[in-house]
């Protein structure tokens, strides 16, 4: 036996080496639904740090719908979609995300990550090319680095660079992905012109609109009907489900081909469990939710617009971002971490965003928003940021 040179000594190496750099991570005990209330590690804390944007997660119609799927499906769903496990809720649920999307058909994914992974190596592969903005979701990235097809990051939303790539590719299928909303900037992607774009050079456009759904646009319908695109401009769109939506899961939206080949050949569709019925069901009602209580997206707004406002006479520095997600960038991770235990001392819960999650030296304060919050509370917080980065400045 040599000690040195087992598993949990070469292990140890890393984590020691993250915990030096102020990048390790741990997690916290939430005992509590996830509201702008909650008990995390036995305290109480405001927490602006949810994706529960429209805070349907704890709604009650949506949590009797979960119960009442639950009474009559059980709780597993007891197989994959393609054996025995695509039951009829999932089914309603998809022709729902259809209608409201204004797209042919829609197809659920067990989670966003899995969907994107599946959906782009159903699409891409060898011998084609992907161009990504290199803020796009690490599933995004994932998903193009395992398709085989060649992989090029562009600068953040600058279709120049991405134009430039463009026009030195040979490959025949090019596929063009971005976030809707990027999830730790909060700006959008210049889809309009990316669809342009896209169609000059006979590309085809997928857009992850993980962060935009049930924020952006008159009905909660996200980039998509914010920028007005058909499904032709945007012929792959995704969404999730675990974010303004309240519940878990994912889906993509497109044209009944579309929809085929991933049913047919993207892998992380076909080898796993369906989402439980009940989830579906649950999201049924937070769709119509989603749609109909607009007053959730208005509320938001004023928030949103209240936080910047207030933020700006602190002397605070934005991002470009009229989204829920309004990061404040503190640069150095030890220093982002002090802020964000100073925030908790005070009652205010945000996660301190560290590399590899953004890029180095950016690290972050990822402050969001809900539409349960009051505010009262957006006023708390910016009380806390005034006296602690007030005073951070002066150090
Ligand atoms: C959260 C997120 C995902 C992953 O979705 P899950 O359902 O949580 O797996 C994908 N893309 C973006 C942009 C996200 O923010």
């Amino acid at each position: 036996m040599k000690p040195e040179s087992s598993l949990d000594n070469i292990l140890s190496f890393a984590l020691t080496e993250r915990r030096a750099t102020k990048l390790y991570r741990s997690r916290r005990i939430l005992e509590s639904p996830q509201t702008p209330n909650v008990v995390v590690d036995g305290k109480s804390y405001v927490a602006f740090c949810s994706n529960d944007y429209l805070g349907l997660a704890n709604h009650p119609q949506v949590i009797s719908a979960f119960q009442q799927a639950a009474n009559k499906f059980g709780v597993g769903s007891g197989a994959s979609h393609l054996v025995a496990g695509h039951s009829s809720e999932h089914h309603a649920l998809e022709e729902e995300l259809a209608a409201f999307t204004g797209r042919d058909r829609a197809l659920l994914f067990s989670t966003g990550y899995m969907a994107n992974m599946g959906a782009i190596t159903a699409l891409v592969g060898q011998g084609d090319a992907i161009f990504e903005d290199r803020l796009n979701h690490a599933s995004l990235l994932d998903g193009g680095l395992l398709s085989g097809a060649r992989f090029q990051r562009f600068l953040h939303n600058d279709l120049a660079n991405l134009q430039t790539r463009l026009d030195k590719t040979e490959a025949e299928r090019k596929l063009i992905v971005v976030d809707g909303v990027f999830s730790m900037d909060g700006d959008c992607a210049s889809v309009s012109e990316l669809a342009a774009l896209a169609q000059k050079n006979n590309a085809w456009l997928m857009v992850d609109d993980a962060h935009g759904f049930g924020c952006l646009g008159k009905n909660g319908g996200g980039s998509a009907e914010y920028f007005g695109l058909t499904q032709n401009e945007l012929p792959i769109l995704m969404g999730t489900l675990g974010k303004a939506f309240g519940t878990f899961g994912a889906f993509i939206a497109g044209s009944e081909t579309l929809i085929e080949t991933l049913i047919q050949f993207s892998r992380s569709y076909i080898y796993t469990t369906a989402m439980p019925p009940a989830v579906a069901a649950a999201t049924r009602v937070s769709l119509r939710l989603l749609q109909t209580e607009s007053w959730r997206r208005e509320h938001l707004q004023t928030l949103i617009a209240h936080f910047r406002t207030g933020a700006q006479q602190l002397g605070l520095q934005l991002m470009d971002s009229f989204s829920p997600i309004q990061p404040i960038i503190i640069g150095d991770e030890s220093r982002t971490l002090a802020i964000a235990e100073k925030l908790a001392e005070r009652g205010i819960l945000i996660i301190a965003i560290r590399p590899p999650t953004v890029a180095p030296g950016t690290s972050r304060l990822r402050i969001t928003f809900s539409a349960e919050h009051k505010l009262a509370q957006v006023d708390h917080l910016l009380n806390a940021l005034g006296d602690i980065l007030g005073n951070a400045a002066h150090e």
